[in-house]
């Protein structure tokens, strides 16, 4: 992936530390740090993430992972450690992943959080926490402003995703104003691209894999429902600006304002992949948000960040990646 990376990001090389480096999010993240020549350590418990992801990086002096749960607390050398940016990723973060692994993803936003903004504030790190659309709920606001305060189910199949994130943000915000800790917020909406997990049922991924198997594309409920795309390389430029550009702590959304409903999504990517699969219906899932599109007003003020690669192209590039790997 070549990010273009802004002038203005640029700084001296740093001591960064990178939970969740082994994601997709995360590994795409880890590359772009170590190509701005900043020396970075990962923390990884490879539940939902994958070693292979980071092939690219394996053999580099300026980067290494450490394979560890953070819902058990730091590792000893990472609490002992000096940092001047902290980037927190890790987490379940697919309806599949958070449902099997609720309790870490409950423990590692909110109990992880607070252990790495002590150490945010120990060390007078700048830190950046990945939080997501997620914190809007089944949105009653559309698009969705950060100043929305959301319409979320603090008991359903999504809370303990939904409210540990809001959790997180709220702790951050805290560390924040009490103890001046140099913090950043992004909410992430629904982002794609080479490396998301083949099998954690997310919609780009999943109607790849069946389009490019001849399986056929599983729409649940009508396809009505509406996520708005943004490609990975989109995502991470943004979040580099974010937290290098502009000292602004409420969150800011990072996302592709480029809304397609999932039925028009599956018949799109069956198209690309020149696929004659079927698409089939199947049961929606409870508590799935209705419809999803950021308001990137904010993020296009306060950064000059906008998303540039169109969802056609994006998907091809995202194609061509799955291709090859379910040929190899
Ligand atoms: N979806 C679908 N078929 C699939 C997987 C997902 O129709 O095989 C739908 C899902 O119901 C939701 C949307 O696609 O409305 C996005 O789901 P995803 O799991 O990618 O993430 P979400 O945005 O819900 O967190």
């Amino acid at each position: 992936m070549k990010l273009e990376i802004p002038a203005s990001c640029r700084t001296e090389p740093m001591k960064v530390l990178l939970t969740g480096a082994a994601g997709f999010l995360g590994s795409h993240l880890a590359e772009a740090l170590v190509g701005m020549g900043h020396d970075v350590t990962g923390v990884d418990s490879l539940i939902t993430g994958a070693r292979e992801n980071l092939r690219s990086l394996e053999n580099n002096p300026h980067f290494r992972l450490i394979e560890h749960d953070l819902a058990a607390g730091l590792p000893a050398e990472v609490a002992a450690g000096q940092y001047q940016r902290i980037w927190h990723l890790a987490s379940p973060a697919s309806p599949v992943g958070y449902v099997k692994h609720q309790v870490i993803t409950l423990k590692v936003n909110a109990m992880a959080t607070i252990a790495l903004l002590e150490l945010a504030q120990r060390c007078k790190a700048r830190m950046f926490i990945a939080s997501t659309s997620e914190c809007y709920g089944d949105p009653l606001e559309h698009p969705q402003r950060e100043t929305y305060w959301g319409h979320v189910n603090p008991v359903g199949m999504r809370s303990m995703y939904d409210e540990a994130k809001r959790f997180m943000e709220a702790a951050t915000m805290a560390y924040h104003r009490e103890r001046g800790v140099d913090t950043r917020i992004v909410r992430i909406f629904n982002t794609y691209g080479p490396r998301l997990a083949i099998d954690d049922g997310r919609v780009v991924v999943a109607f790849i894999k069946q389009s490019l198997k001849g399986e056929p594309l599983t729409v649940q409920g009508d396809g009505s429902q509406t996520r708005s795309l943004c490609y990975v390389e989109d995502e991470i430029r943004g979040f580099i600006m974010l937290m290098e550009l502009q000292p602004y702590h409420l969150p800011v959304n990072i996302g592709n304002p480029d809304e397609v409903t999932v039925l028009q999504l599956a018949e799109e990517i069956r198209e690309l992949v020149g696929s004659k699969s079927e698409i089939i219906r199947m049961p929606l899932p409870p508590d799935d948000p209705r419809q999803r599109c950021p308001d990137i007003t904010l993020a296009k003020n306060l950064l000059q960040w906008t998303p540039v690669v169109n969802r056609r192209e994006g998907l091809k590039r995202t194609i061509e990646y799955y291709r090859k790997k379910i040929q190899a």
